[in-house]
């Protein structure tokens, strides 16, 4: 197993395998990228570029996909799939992105949801391309993410991970995702988990094994949540709770796992906290994944 941070800030915390920052997330904002730092970039959902150009946000029967937009699960604004514009910058970006680092990351990847996108442009696409609505959305990620790929694996020969959302059964239906189309595009895969509790880790164990399964040969990382831009700190997973979640995905089958915070500091706070709890590392032991327990007790020599 691989461990990693995943911070909104150009800085290192000790104690990791790898680290990837948010050069731009989904709030649009884009920052230089660093040499010894993966890139992780969001596509469509993007705030800048949506107030810029209103006009290419994604449409549906349910309204357009602002962030305001209660009938759908949308924490940004996602932008059109198929505007042109958007994404012939994005290939260039993020081709440039991924000769300033080791490579790229994504999110935001997709439709914006369920019944996306009915714009004329799309429903011209669709109407064209004699193929069904789903299959017609699945066409359209799979061949620009074939563009993506393209760009930074022979091109700018970096490592490219597709980052998904972590719903294994309906995001064909929902993102015009396929898992066998992107398997061979992608060097791995990302799971977003994120949430702000993890009281419950059966549930993310079972998501863990679920896309284990679905992924097949491509190794799979999950993301998760520590402590975000703005959090209030008593609003934050318990550390004991993400202690307990990352063996129990380990012996599910996660490869790598990546911690969220916003600044690398809160990494370190989160490790200090990792290595104080003794007790719950100890009783760990016998849940069947001993390499992150170890992972854990380097950060001993971390925090003294
Ligand atoms: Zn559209």
């Amino acid at each position: 197993m691989k461990f990693g941070t995943y911070v909104f800030e150009p800085k290192k915390a000790e104690g990791f395998d790898f680290h990837l920052f948010r050069v731009k997330p989904e709030v649009g904002r884009r920052l230089p990228p660093m040499s010894d730092m993966y890139s992780n970039v969001a596509i469509f959902g993007d705030n800048v570029t949506a107030r810029n150009h209103p006009d290419w946000i994604s449409q549906s029967a349910l309204g357009p996909a602002w962030r305001t937009n209660d009938q759908f699960n949308v924490r940004w604004d996602i932008l059109c799939q198929t505007q042109p514009d958007h994404r012939a910058e994005q290939l260039d970006y993020i081709e440039d992105v991924a000769r300033h680092s080791p490579g790229v990351w994504l999110n935001s990847i997709h439709f914006a949801d369920h019944g996306h996108c009915t714009c004329p442009r799309c429903k011209e696409r669709w109407k064209k391309s004699g193929l069904s609505w789903f299959e017609w959305r699945r066409k359209e990620v799979t061949d620009y993410m074939r563009e993506v790929s393209e760009r930074v694996r022979d091109r700018a020969k970096k490592k490219f991970v597709i980052g998904v959302l972590p719903d294994p059964v309906g995001s064909l239906e929902r993102f015009g995702i396929d898992f066998n189309d992107l398997a061979p595009l992608t060097d791995e895969f990302l799971v977003v988990m994120f949430s702000k509790n993890y009281a419950t880790p059966w549930y993310w164990e079972m998501l863990t094994r679920g896309f284990k399964k679905l992924f097949k040969d491509v190794p799979l990382n999950i993301a998760l949540y520590v402590f975000g831009p703005g959090d209030n700190p008593a609003e934050v997973p318990a550390p004991s709770e993400l202690v307990t979640l990352s063996v129990r995905a380990g012996r599910a089958g996660a490869d790598g796992i990546l911690y969220l915070t916003d600044k690398a500091s809160q990494i370190w706070d989160f490790q200090k906290a990792v290595v104080d709890r003794v007790e719950l590392r100890e009783r760990l032991k016998t849940y069947g994944c001993q390499e992150v327990l170890d992972f854990f007790k380097s950060w001993e020599k971390i925090v003294e």
